[in-house]
């Protein structure tokens, strides 16, 4: 789960992690009117989960009440690409207003696992701000990383040799060491992926402060986070919730071809052929390997919600079910829901030719193909013509 920056920021501060003060957040539909705003300038900040805000117009400094008031109003009806949205356009429901910091300078600080090692790793730089991805490119040596253990947390002689590489001044020092310390402990106890503090401030009066924060936590450990079960699910959209529902797993993407596939690996080497063909696929949706009626229908219903879906690439596998009942699945789903795209069948496995055969004699307009690529190549042109 991907945490907003004012999410994170308040687990920073049970971690001693000191943050600017916070004047309130503003969801869409709230009244301006309503904040509490005591000094100025204040700072308005769009609560996307995505990096790159500052350069997208998600940042901005008020001077005054009915400035921070038309800025929010503006923020909370604007919609933001950042370089990390890949193309898309998001919606930005909430605005964190924030005290002002005088920035004396901007670091980089991240705990992350690394695989390698398979333990979590500290990554720190002097410099950082809003360009820590072209630093790492061109000028990695600028960049300090260092491996903690789980077990006993970032050791003294590791904070102090961090501070150092930080060029912590001596007003700093000791904040420093032990803001490391604590980022590491949050990190190992909420179950983080990635903890990040970019940038971290020096203040004009030598104080240290979390200006921005990164928090994802593991899925895999929510059954030890009952407090996770409060987080609003951001990361999801409308289809995708329904999908979860449903029990289909289902990730919407930004093509046209809609994949119905059984199996999480063939799943992707569906939409690598479909990428490999020349289009590009609209979701990626797994059926699980017991495809029943009951989720291939299911699963076309969810596929069609999608308006930018052009025509439906059914790539299976018949193992735990043969083809001739997934076959039937299909034509008993297709009476059920009415799917005005093409759609394209590859069908692979046990009992292929029964099931190819109930198929042509279905009489859908239904196109088979003999093997992934073949189907990919007819669902890519198919889906362009439209
Ligand atoms: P991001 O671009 O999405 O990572 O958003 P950040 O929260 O990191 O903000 C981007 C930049 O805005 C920071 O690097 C700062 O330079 C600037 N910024 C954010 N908050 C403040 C603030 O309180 N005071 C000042 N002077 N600048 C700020
Ligand atoms: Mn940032």
């Amino acid at each position: 789960m991907k945490l907003v920056e004012y999410e994170g920021k308040e687990i920073f501060s049970r971690y001693g992690i000191p943050v600017s003060r916070r004047f309130g957040v503003l969801k869409k539909g709230d009244s301006p009117s309503s904040l509490k705003i005591d000094s100025f300038p204040c700072v308005i900040k769009a609560q996307v989960l995505a990096g790159g805000r500052g350069k997208a117009g998600g940042v901005k400094i008020a001077r005054d009440r009915a400035e921070a008031e038309l800025l929010c109003k503006n923020m909370l009806s604007m919609k933001m690409a950042t370089h990390q949205t890949g193309g898309r356009e998001i919606n930005v429901e909430e605005v964190l207003i924030e005290e002002v910091l005088e920035i004396e300078r901007e670091m980089y600080l991240a705990v992350t696992m690394d695989r390698k090692s398979a333990r979590p790793v500290l990554i720190a730089s002097k410099e950082g701000g809003m360009s820590i991805e072209e630093l790492a490119r061109e000028k990695p040596q600028a960049i300090v990383k260092m491996g903690v253990d789980p077990e006993s947390g970032l050791l003294d002689f590791q904070a102090r040799e961090l501070a150092y590489a930080l060029g912590a001044e001596k007003e700093i020092f000791c904040d420093m060491t032990s803001l490391a310390k604590n980022l590491v402990r949050l990190f190992i106890e909420t179950d983080a992926s990635l903890a990040e503090i970019n940038p971290l401030v020096v203040s004009k009066s030598k104080k240290l402060v979390a200006l921005d924060s990164k928090i994802v936590t593991d899925d895999n450990a929510s059954f030890r986070h009952k407090e996770w079960e409060s987080y609003p699910q951001r990361e999801f959209s409308q289809i995708e919730k329904e999908a979860a529902e449903a029990g289909v797993n289902y990730i919407g993407l930004d093509g046209n071809i809609g994949c119905m596939v059984n199996g999480a690996g063939l799943a992707m080497a569906t939409l690598d052929t479909i990428k490999l063909a020349g289009g590009n696929a609209a979701n990626f949706l797994d059926v699980g390997g017991g495809a029943s009626v009951e989720q291939i229908t299911k699963a076309f219903r969810i596929i069609l919600k999608d308006p930018k879906v052009k025509a439906i690439m059914v790539n299976i596998f018949g193992g735990i079910m043969k083809c001739d009942s997934i076959a039937a699945g299909i034509v008993e789903a297709s009476s059920k829901v009415s799917i005005n795209v093409p759609l394209i069948v590859r069908l692979e496995g046990t009992r292929v030719k029964e099931g190819k055969e109930i198929l042509a004699a279905s009489g859908l307009k239904i196109r088979q193909a003999n093997s992934a690529w073949e189907a990919a190549r007819i669902a890519v042109e198919l889906a362009g013509k439209i």
